[in-house]
C-alpha cells in the first residue's frame, strides 16, 4: 500500500478515512500523539515513543485502551503494510466521542486510537539549517505532547514564508524550544539544552543525544539559555525523531554557529549509527 490510516481498528488509504463528528478531537484537539521515522521498516526508538504518549495521556487523565504491547504490535502490523524505504508513523489517543461539552467525566466514550504511515524523506543530516525566533506563546503544559498545536502551526508556516526550516521560540530572553523539535547550543565544547521543565516537549532525540554525550565525555548543562547566548554559540542545532540532528547556520537572517564542527559532528554521526544499528542501513 501506498498509505495506510487506522481509526478505532479500522483501516484504509488515509485520503478515504473519515471519522465521527462528535470525537473530542475535532472540538476541542482534546487528545495526545506521537510519531517517529520508519526506517526499512523499523520505527526508530518505539519504545520511548510509546512510554511517551501513555505519559502525556495520563498527564491529561486519559486512559488508553490498549496495552504498550498490544499498541507497539498494532502500529507494526500498519508499518509493515505500507511501502518505502522510509516512513513516517503519526498516531494519537482522544478522550474518545461524545456530545460537545467542556468537562468530559460524563462525556461518555471510550478514548479514540488513530495512527496513519505515509511515506516520508530524511533531512539531510549535513545540511546547514535557518531558521526564525518568535515569542513562544504557547501554554504552560508544553511537556504533554498534545494534539493543540495552533501557536506551532503558525510558527512554522512563519518559518516557510521567511525560506527557513523552523521557528525557535522564546520567553521572553529564554530559549524554550522549535514548533516542532528541541533545540541545543554548544559553547567551548558543553552542551547546553533547556530542562525537561513544563516548557519544552522531553524529545526522544534530547534523551538519546544526552546519553550520546555521556558515553563521549561530552559535558552537558540542562538550564535555560538565552537568545544572547545562542546567538553567540559555537554551534545550534535543532532535534526531532523525523530530521535528528539539524544543524543551524542562519537565524533571523543573521549568520550564526558553525564554529565547532568537531563536537556537534561527534553528536550527528553518533547518532546516524545508533539509526543505522537499529534499523540495518
Ligand atoms: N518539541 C516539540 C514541540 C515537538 O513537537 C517535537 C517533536 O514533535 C520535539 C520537541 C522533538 O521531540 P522528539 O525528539 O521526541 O521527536
Amino acid at each position: 500500500m501506498k498509505n495506510i490510516g487506522y481509526y478505532n481498528g479500522k483501516t484504509g488509504p488515509i485520503e478515504e478515512m473519515t471519522v465521527p463528528m462528535n470525537d473530542r478531537a475535532c472540538y476541542f484537539g482534546d487528545g495526545v500523539y506521537d510519531a517517529t521515522c520508519v526506517v526499512n521498516h523499523v520505527p526508530m526508538a518505539i519504545d520511548d515513543h510509546i512510554d511517551r504518549i501513555y505519559r502525556s495521556a495520563g498527564l491529561i487523565d486519559i486512559e488508553i485502551p490498549m496495552e504498550k504491547a498490544e499498541m507497539k504490535r498494532m502500529l507494526q502490523g500498519l508499518v509493515d503494510q505500507v511501502e518505502g524505504d522510509v516512513l513516517f508513523l503519526y498516531w494519537q489517543v482522544t478522550r474518545g466521542v461524545g456530545m460537545r461539552g467542556h468537562a468530559y467525566k460524563n462525556a461518555g466514550g471510550t478514548p479514540s486510537i488513530w495512527a496513519f504511515v505515509r511515506p516520508s524523506q530524511m533531512s539531510d543530516p549535513f545540511g546547514v539549517y535557518k531558521c526564525i525566533t518568535m515569542e513562544d506563546t504557547r501554554f504552560f503544559h508544553c511537556n504533554i505532547k498534545t494534539i493543540n498545536l495552533l501557536p506551532a502551526v503558525i510558527a512554522n508556516q512563519r518559518a516557510e514564508e521567511a525560506g527557513c526550516q523552523e521557528t525557535i521560540f522564546h520567553r521572553g530572553e529564554r530559549v524554550t524550544e522549535c514548533s516542532h523539535s528541541n533545540v541545543h547550543i554548544i559553547k567551548n565544547g558543553v552542551l547546553r539544552t533547556a530542562p525537561c521543565d513544563n516548557l519544552i516537549l522531553p524529545g526522544i532525540t534530547r534523551a538519546h543525544i544526552l546519553k550520546i554525550c555521556e558515553a563521549k565525555g561530552i559535558p552537558v548543562v540542562e538550564a535555560p539559555f538565552t537568545v544572547r547566548e545562542m546567538m553567540e554559540a559555537d554551534e545550534i542545532f535543532f532535534s526531532s525523531s523525523s530530521n535528528l540532528t539539524c544543524r543551524i547556520g542562519e537565524i533571523d537572517g543573521k549568520r550564526v554557529g558553525l564554529k565547532d564542527e568537531k563536537t556537534f559532528g561527534a553528536i550527528r554521526d553518533a547518532y546516524q549509527l545508533e539509526m543505522k544499528n537499529e534499523c540495518g542501513v
